[in-house]
């Protein structure tokens, strides 16, 4: 951040507190390097001229609707200029072409009625307040007009509110669409895949009592009349763990408790009890949501699947899977007689049974499954089959492996359904995508699903770095001014760090592959191999023993636990729980595990959850870099979910995170976003009084303005002046001096 021009007795400043971040005062005293400033909350601060910010005291009351147009782009200009707004209920604001979105924590019905989108339906971009569905409007006309496709990106940290924006993005595509009832089915379809999705992958976490635990790309297919006519739901990373691991006050995934809270026939069928009689629900004492009738959601997520296409019959079967794993998570082990074995123990044969009664499969088979290896030793031309029977610790290892993965089968099978039903127009030229897909993410602990998490984010970043350059450069053309290339921030160096060869993911991948590695060994290659990477470094603590990694983000520091990554990236089916489940008598479970080529199945195969979704990742941006990008940023004003309360340090925290104020800055990088003559007229017209006396065209009316301010290097484009950002400052301070 550069030190502000022109500070003067007198002049407005921002200091930094340590209460609100940001306080503004007025100079009273100047020492050199130092400022005195006393503040309008009584205090006489000191500090350093490089720490303070111009303040623009002729900034509208109630904030500017479009950031760039700030005399000073800066972190608590920024921060006011939000916290304005949402005190008046303004919950969107642009930054330039982004949109920055402030949870409201309540409802806001005028906001998304049928009427606002009627309204904002072909409205030129800017010329209505702020809005989701204008950002919509404008995809949905620039794919129309330019055949081109286009895309909304949604990001933010948890809670933040993506998933409600990605909602109202979807709704107001849908109202454009118009058709409803039969001749809408194909729109009622895309808009109920929400629900679906929500019930068996959304789960209440301490920012987010509906949080998604799954990354999401839905391309919108529209077909030669602007009409939606097919859609593909793509989606990332589910949380596995969350099925048989959860704390205090998470809760599990949704579609548990709304089964827990079903008809009593389903209940009697499934021999379900309340939620805390089940292990992978009573970890975490909290049942309920607070406003969420989990009998009434039952009945609703089923009504959504029939919409989207899911038969009753497999809609039972999906419940009688649900059902199959809360059973099997009640299974407890007792040491066997022999040493290291285990037994089922005999209070959760019960459970045992039920669970292979409601897969289908016999339950001996599934006892073995859970606690026996066979293992298949090479001695000479002979081979050997050896039976192991596991300890409890690793009986309970293999039968949490087990739910997971039918879980994670299962959430794939339901996206497969739903995409198949609503089906894909062969014939869509161009698509809408709407990107929901987890924000930075930087906790006490950091484990694999961070690492990923942050490694998609700096693809979105370097996506979003491109972008936002690229379309600031095509103002430039537009406007035929002439103008360099700017150079700007890269985090190349933090993607290789992670994917390129040779990088943390092979690595990984590596260790995983190798039966002696062990989170130290691999702890230790990554500490050898990157000793002098600008991006990595090791913690300095005193216990040797630690196995953390540090990766300098483009967002900043964040630092991992290595304990976990090995595990977590591997993702194999055990052969003996591939081989029950492909047995099984029940047609839509042997479905979800078709039998594995003969070479393959003879040993646990294992697939790098890394690299997979590195994979996954790289065609996202390929498809992503053929549309029109528009960028939505959410932000959660407070930590209390709680309507009205804008805590400064926590907005400024995700304003960092999501670089808005370097975005913002990006466009002052070369020149502060240009006004239209018009706009610099009407605020600098009285520095000339020749300009004031004449009747000049306002071209010429700027140009004069600016040379007799002895300004040197602005640009007047067709219909716009582009200053510096520091110029811009000096014509405010002359201004002030005139006033
Ligand atoms: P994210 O997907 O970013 O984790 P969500 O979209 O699930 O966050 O939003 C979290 C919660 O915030 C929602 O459950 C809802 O209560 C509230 N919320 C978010 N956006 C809005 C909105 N536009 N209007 C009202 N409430 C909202
Ligand atoms: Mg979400």
């Amino acid at each position: 951040m550069s030190a502000p021009v022109n500070i003067t007795v007198g002049s407005h400043l921002w200091v930094e507190d340590p209460e609100v971040a940001w306080i503004d005062g007025e100079v009273f005293r100047i020492d050199g390097q130092e400022i005195h400033v006393k503040t309008t909350n009584g205090k006489k601060v000191v500090t350093d001229v490089s720490k303070v910010f111009l303040r623009d005291i002729e900034a509208p009351t109630v904030g500017v609707n479009d950031m760039t147009k700030l005399t000073y782009v800066h972190e608590p200009g920024v921060m006011q200029n939000l916290a304005t707004r949402y005190e008046h209920n303004e919950i969107y604001t642009y930054a330039g072409n982004i949109l920055i979105a402030i949870n409201p924590f309540q409802n806001l019905p005028h906001l998304f009625d049928t009427r606002t989108m009627e309204r904002y339906k072909g409205a030129a971009f800017g010329e209505l307040s702020p809005h989701v569905f204008a950002v919509a409007d404008v995809a949905y006309r620039s794919m129309i007009n330019e055949g081109k496709s286009n895309s909304i990106l949604v990001s933010g940290e948890g809670g933040a509110g993506k998933t409600e924006t990605t909602k109202k993005l979807m709704e107001y595509l849908a109202h454009l669409d118009g058709r409803s009832g039969t001749e809408g089915r194909t729109v009622e379809q895309v808009l109920k895949s929400n629900p679906v999705l929500e019930a068996f992958g959304n789960a209440k976490t301490v920012q987010n009592k509906n949080s998604s635990r799954f990354g999401k790309f839905v391309k919108i297919q529209f077909d030669k009349s602007g009409r939606i006519s097919g859609a593909a739901i793509q989606t990332y990373l589910l949380e596995r763990s969350r099925v048989c691991q959860i704390s205090y006050p998470d809760r599990n995934y949704h579609c548990f408790y709304l089964l827990c809270a079903a008809p009593s026939e389903d209940i009697a069928e499934y021999k379900l009890g309340s939620p805390e009689s089940f292990h992978y629900l009573n970890q975490s004492n909290c049942y309920e949501l607070d406003g969420v009738n989990d009998a009434h959601e039952y009945l609703a997520t089923r009504r959504a699947m029939d919409i989207v296409g899911i038969s009753k019959q497999e809609q039972e079967a999906i419940f009688r899977i649900v059902a199959a794993i809360l059973h099997l998570g009640n299974i407890e082990f007792a040491k066997g007689k022999e040493i290291d074995t285990s037994v089922i123990k005999d209070e959760s044969r019960f459970h045992l049974n039920m669970a292979a009664e409601l897969l289908m499969c016999n339950t001996p088979g599934l006892e073995d499954a859970l606690i026996k290896r066979v293992k298949r030793v090479k001695k000479g031309n002979v081979e050997e089959v050896i039976t192991k029977t596991l300890d409890p610790a690793a009986a309970v290892f293999s039968r949490d492996g087990l739910a997971k993965t039918i879980y994670s089968r299962l959430f794939d099978w339901l996206v497969d359904k739903i995409n198949n039903s609503i089906g894909q127009d062969p014939n869509s030229k161009s698509v809408i995508g709407l990107l929901d897909i987890y924000g930075f993410e930087s906790f006490e602990c950091n484990s694999f699903e961070q690492f990923c998490i942050n490694f998609a984010n700096e693809k979105l970043q370097q996506h979003f770095n491109q972008q936002v350059f690229k379309m600031e450069q095509e103002e430039y053309t537009k406007e035929e001014i002439n103008w360099s290339y700017i150079e700007f921030v890269d985090n190349q160096d933090v993607l290789d760090l992670i994917e390129k060869r040779g990088g943390i993911i092979s690595h990984l991948d590596d260790a995983c592959k190798f039966p002696k590695s062990t989170h130290k060994t691999f702890a230790q290659e990554l500490y050898t191999s990157f000793t002098n990477h600008k991006r990595f470094s090791k913690p300095k603590v005193s216990d040797t023993d630690h196995t953390d990694f540090i990766i300098s983000h483009c967002v900043g520091k964040v630092t991992y636990q290595a304990d976990q990554f090995l595990n977590k990236n591997k993702d194999y089916v055990v052969a003996e729980h591939q081989e029950l489940l492909t047995a099984s008598k029940f047609p839509f479970i042997a479905s979800l595990f078709p039998p594995l080529p003969e070479e393959s199945s003879k040993s646990s195969k294992f697939y790098s959850i890394g690299a997979g979704f590195k994979l996954q990742l790289q065609s996202l941006m390929e498809t992503l870099k053929e549309t029109e990008p528009h960028y939505i940023r959410c932000v959660k004003p407070n930590n209390s979910l709680k309507p009205a309360i804008f805590e400064n340090f926590n907005v400024i925290n995700q304003l960092r995170c999501g670089s808005v104020v370097d975005a913002i800055r990006i466009s002052s990088a070369g020149y502060a976003t240009g006004r239209t003559f018009y706009e610099f007229l009407e605020r600098f017209d009285f520095l000339d009084p020749e300009v004031l006396k004449g009747n000049y065209d306002d071209k010429v009316a700027c140009r004069m303005i600016l040379d007799k301010m002895g300004l040197k290097g602005y640009q007047i484009g067709k219909t716009k002046v582009f200053l510096k950002a520091s110029q811009m400052a000096e014509l405010d301070a002359r201004r002030m001096k005139v006033l």
